[in-house]
């Protein structure tokens, strides 16, 4: 493989990807730079919203796709946001900020504060590729009381590491890309491509 399509539109995430995946010598295209649209999401499980970004972008682009759906979810709150992340305060437009003060709000007077991030990665040779490559990733930490820091991206500023006593917003690129549930997934999934 030596194409391959980000299919996404979220800065954050494309580039973790580019940094993740640029020793290995792919050459990692992004939506937009194709001029793709962004995909329908309309599903309840993020590994049924990977699979439609990654067929919609490999079909649209005739390359193979990469695709992530991802996002955090919190015990307390029986997993929410979950798949609705990106979301959470509304799509009109999507805003982190707007998505950090509606969590905030809703985990005032919480007490258990775990949460975790999940990803899936989901990889398409071609659109219609029967055996999709798919990989997961955790990452473990708390919903802290007030943001904090200014790497990373969404719901970063506000995801308490004990064992590090830092907010994910607070790890430079090298360490996020070590830690984050997308860097594990992408092992995983790196591991399934050399197979
Ligand atoms: P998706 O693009 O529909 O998969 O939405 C993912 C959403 O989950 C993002 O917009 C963020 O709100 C959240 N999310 C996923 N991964 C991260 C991360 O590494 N840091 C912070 N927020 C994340």
């Amino acid at each position: 493989m030596q194409k391959l399509v980000i299919a996404s539109n979220n800065q954050g995430k494309l580039r973790e990807f580019q940094r993740m995946l640029a020793p290995l010598g792919i050459e990692v295209l992004t939506q937009s730079q194709l001029g793709i649209s962004e995909a329908e999401e309309p599903h309840c499980t993020f590994v049924e919203n990977a699979l439609a970004k990654a067929r919609h972008v490999s079909r649209e682009s005739g390359l193979p796709a990469l695709a992530d759906d991802s996002g955090i979810c919190v015990d307390a709150l029986g997993g929410v946001p979950g798949v609705i992340s990106a979301r959470y305060a509304g799509d009109n437009p999507k805003s982190d900020a707007r998505n950090n003060e509606k969590l905030l709000r809703e985990m005032q007077g919480v007490t258990d504060r775990h949460a975790h991030y999940y990803c899936v990665l989901v990889l398409v040779r071609h659109a219609d590729d029967p055996q999709p490559l798919i990989a997961e990733g955790e990452w473990h930490g708390m919903i802290a009381h007030e943001e904090r820091g200014d790497g990373g991206f969404g719901y970063d500023p506000m995801f308490w590491l004990p064992e590090l006593d830092r907010m994910s917003s607070e790890l430079d690129h090298d360490e996020k890309a070590q830690l984050s549930h997308r860097a594990k997934a992408l092992k995983v999934l790196l591991e399934k491509l050399k197979m």
